[in-house]
């Protein structure tokens, strides 16, 4: 058997529109330029990679979650140097009117037009990303407001309320998983870069002179949080920022990154911020943000390493890896393939499907009675159409880890039996011992 993983996007992009993962958002209206939507399936891979992410965090002692909204203070913005210099360099083609990023397209110094290939460009402006919009029902300048660009800044403004009400003492970290908005000159290649997406990100508080030590352990942390969800390490490598790539308040940054099918990319960003978002908030809000380090009796403003993942990028990864064909000649040589989206149980959309062996009673009624009481526990889907074989191929496609196929023989021996998606034995379980052996084979799979 030979295996083929995923290389082209438009694979991927069909696989998830056919199947229910992500649909183009507006699509009756022609659709909306860089806006999906997540379909039944997306939907729950996508709350599976949420809360793979919020407990990773949060289970541990030293940190707490965060809910905090999307819009904020305009002041918030300012201080944070959103509003002077949250903005990439545009450039125009002036062969074909393309309007894309200069720094992205530059290469040896000389920028390209990603479109038509022309090299003549207009001098390049700063473009502010920030989506602007009104407070109230009066349109005037004074009632700017932004949809946040980041969800940072949530954390900072409210780093005082939490250390407070939940008596924390540095180090401590803060979760937050959140929307935010992007007026992105380029965005592309499917939900990678899009102008509203979700944020998970984490500000882990501590003392000056610790922060070098505590940036290496978060690069560390995060590493083994990729292995653990199941990404393939030789599609995921560290990259440093250079001093010219560093964002105005980065006193150090590594990207995490993984190699789509469109090339090395930004997963995670792990940054030390220093005290630069604490100290602005205090200067412009007048309020003081320093900690009180009762065993040191000393007072400071603490330093802060970040860890940044896009949700939207991350369930993109975990989709492109997950993809597989399995291909298989029979003896005349005619190939078959075997569309698999292995992923690891966890992330499934689906993990149990119930599949009654013909569309008739009694076997419809045992597995309707089965789906309901398996989706006490699980994601479970119910299919009684087409061949057990297609049946089998679009659970595969779709990630599901286990089939249950109530078949003739179930009426009598009370048993069904349990197909493996990877393996693709089958075993026959005692429908009294089912729940355990789901919760066992989803557990090792
Ligand atoms: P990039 O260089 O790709 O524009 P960035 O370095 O500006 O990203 P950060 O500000 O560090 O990104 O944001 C943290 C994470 O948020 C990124 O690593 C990425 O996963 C996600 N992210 C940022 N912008 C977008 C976007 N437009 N669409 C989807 N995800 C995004």
């Amino acid at each position: 058997m030979q295996v083929k993983y995923l290389n082209d996007l438009a694979t991927l992009v069909s696989l998830c529109k056919r199947r229910g993962f992500v649909f183009q958002s507006s699509e009756i209206y022609g659709g909306l330029n860089s806006c999906w939507d997540y379909g039944p399936l997306g939907a729950n891979l996508k709350l599976n990679v949420k809360l793979a992410w919020y407990q990773a965090m949060t289970r541990r002692d030293d940190i707490v979650g965060l809910d905090a909204a999307i819009l904020m203070h305009p002041t918030v913005w300012k201080a944070s140097g959103h509003v002077d210099g949250f903005s990439d360099p545009l450039v125009d083609c002036k062969k074909c009117k393309n309007r894309f990023r200069e720094d992205t397209a530059k290469v040896n110094g000389v920028v390209t037009c990603p479109r038509c290939g022309a090299t003549e460009v207009t001098e390049s402006r700063q473009f502010n990303l920030m989506f602007k919009t009104h407070m109230g029902p009066v349109e005037e300048d004074s009632n700017v407001v932004y949809l946040r660009p980041e969800t940072a800044q949530g954390i900072f403004v409210n780093f005082e309320n939490v250390a407070t009400s939940m008596r924390r003492k540095i180090p401590f970290g803060i979760a937050q998983i959140g929307k935010s908005f992007r007026n992105e000159i380029t965005p592309g290649n499917f939900t990678f870069r899009t102008r509203e997406f979700e944020q998970m990100e984490m500000q882990f508080f501590v003392k000056p002179g610790t922060d070098e030590e505590w940036f290496e352990t978060w690069k560390k942390v995060r590493w083994n949080f990729y292995l653990d969800m199941g990404l393939r390490e030789n599609k995921l490598r560290f990259s440093a920022h250079g001093p010219k790539e560093l964002a105005h308040y980065a006193k150090a940054a590594f990207d995490v990154q993984y190699e789509f099918p469109f090339g090395w990319q930004e997963l995670e960003g792990i940054h030390n911020r220093s005290d630069f978002d604490l100290s602005q908030h205090q200067k412009f809000s007048g309020k003081k943000l320093e900690y009180f380090d009762e065993a040191a009796k000393e007072k400071y403003l603490p330093f802060v390493i970040e860890t940044a993942v896009g949700c939207d990028r991350l369930c993109l990864a975990v989709l492109c890896d997950a993809y597989r064909e399995e291909v298989t000649k029979d003896e005349s040589g005619s190939e078959d393939v075997r569309v698999v989206m292995g992923f690891k149980p966890r992330f499934a959309p689906i993990k149990v499907a119930v599949l009654p062996l013909s569309k008739k009673e009694p076997l419809t009624n045992i597995g309707r009675e089965l789906r309901d009481k398996l989706a006490l526990d699980w994601e479970v889907d119910y299919d009684e159409t087409a061949s057990i074989g297609k049946r089998y191929r679009r659970q595969d496609e779709i990630g599901t880890p286990l089939c249950v196929t109530v078949d003739f023989d179930t009426v009598n021996d009370e048993a069904v039996t349990v197909r493996h998606r990877d393996k693709m034995t089958q075993d026959r379980v005692k429908i009294s011992n089912l729940k355990a052996y789901i919760a066992e084979k989803l557990i090792n799979f």
